[in-house]
C-alpha cells in the first residue's frame, strides 16, 4: 500500500524545538523516570532531576531507568548515566542532590521554565505547588497509587491550583503513599509519560492547564475533568494569603523530622 499520500484525518505531528528550555523533575521514581526519558527524547535543552534516594529492589518494577545491578546506588547517578546515553549534542542534564525543602524550594524552581512534580508525599507536593506559584513557574503534578493515576498541569498565574483541589496537607496517616498501598508499574509509567506530554504542551505554548487527567486501571478508563478554581483558595484566590514559604505548613503527612522528602513514587 502506498503511504505517500497524506491522510487529512491524521495530521502530521510536528516536533517543536525545545532546545532552549529548562525543566526540573522533582522525584526520580516511577513517575520521574519515564517523564525525564520523554523530555530528553523530545529534545528539551536541559533536564534536571532532584532526588535524594538510592535504588531499591522493591521499586524496580516501576522505576524504569534502574536495573537490579544498580540496587544501592544513588538514583541520580544511575538516572543520569541512562539518560546521558540518549542525549543529543547540546542537550544537558543535571543532578539536584538536595531535597526540596522549605528553605530552598523557591530558589530551586526559579531556575527552570517548568517543573514536573512526581513526589510520593503530600508535603512535597504542596511545597512544590506553593514554590512554583510564588515564583510564577508552571507545574505538572503526577500521582499514582494502586491502579489509579492522576496528572494535571497548573498555570503559573491564576486558577485553578493544587490548593484549589486538595486545600491543605492531610493529617498524618490520612493518606497512603504508593510504597504503602502498592502501585502497578504500567499505571505509574503511563502517568509519568503523560506528565511529560502535558509539560511539553506547556513548553510549546499550547498548555492544557486546569484539566485533571485520571486513569483507572481496574476499568481501563481514562477521563479528563476540568478542575474549578476555588474562590477562597489561599494560594491563587483573589484574597490569597500565602505569600511566602512557611516551613510549618509542610510537616503533616510522611515528613521526616527535618522536613519533607523528595523521593519519587
Ligand atoms: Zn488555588
Amino acid at each position: 500500500m502506498s503511504t505517500s499520500k497524506a491522510d487529512p484525518s491524521r495530521p502530521a505531528v510536528r516536533r517543536p524545538d525545545f532546545s532552549a528550555t529548562r525543566v526540573l523533575v522533582v522525584g526520580a521514581g516511577g513517575l520521574g523516570c519515564p517523564a525525564a526519558l520523554a523530555l530528553v527524547d523530545a529534545g528539551v535543552g536541559h533536564v534536571a532531576l532532584a532526588d535524594d534516594d538510592r535504588v531499591e529492589l522493591t521499586n524496580l518494577h516501576r522505576q524504569l531507568l534502574y536495573t537490579e545491578a544498580d540496587v544501592g546506588r544513588d538514583k541520580l547517578d544511575v538516572a543520569l548515566e541512562a539518560l546521558g546515553r540518549r542525549t543529543a549534542p547540546g542537550q544537558t542534564l543535571a543532578a539536584v542532590r538536595t531535597r526540596l525543602l522549605p528553605e530552598n524550594a523557591r530558589r530551586l524552581v526559579k531556575d527552570y521554565d517548568l517543573v514536573l512534580e512526581g513526589a510520593d508525599n503530600f508535603a512535597t507536593k504542596f511545597l512544590a505547588a506553593d514554590a512554583c506559584r510564588l515564583e510564577r513557574r508552571p507545574l505538572v503534578h503526577g500521582a499514582a497509587v494502586r491502579l489509579r493515576a492522576t496528572v494535571w498541569s497548573v498555570a503559573p498565574e491564576g486558577g485553578p491550583c493544587y490548593r484549589c483541589l486538595f486545600e491543605d496537607v492531610p493529617e498524618a496517616d490520612a493518606a497512603l503513599t504508593c510504597a504503602e498501598a502498592g502501585v502497578l508499574g504500567p499505571v505509574v509509567g503511563l502517568a509519568g509519560a503523560l506528565m511529560a506530554d502535558l509539560g511539553l504542551d506547556v513548553l510549546a505554548g499550547t498548555p492544557r492547564f486546569g484539566t485533571l487527567f485520571s486513569y483507572d486501571g481496574l476499568r481501563d478508563r481514562f477521563r479528563s475533568v476540568p478542575v474549578p478554581a476555588r474562590p477562597s483558595c489561599p494560594l491563587c484566590g483573589p484574597s490569597a494569603t500565602i505569600s511566602e514559604i512557611d516551613e510549618l505548613c509542610y510537616t503533616a503527612v510522611h515528613c521526616r523530622d527535618d522536613g519533607p522528602t523528595i523521593r519519587g513514587v
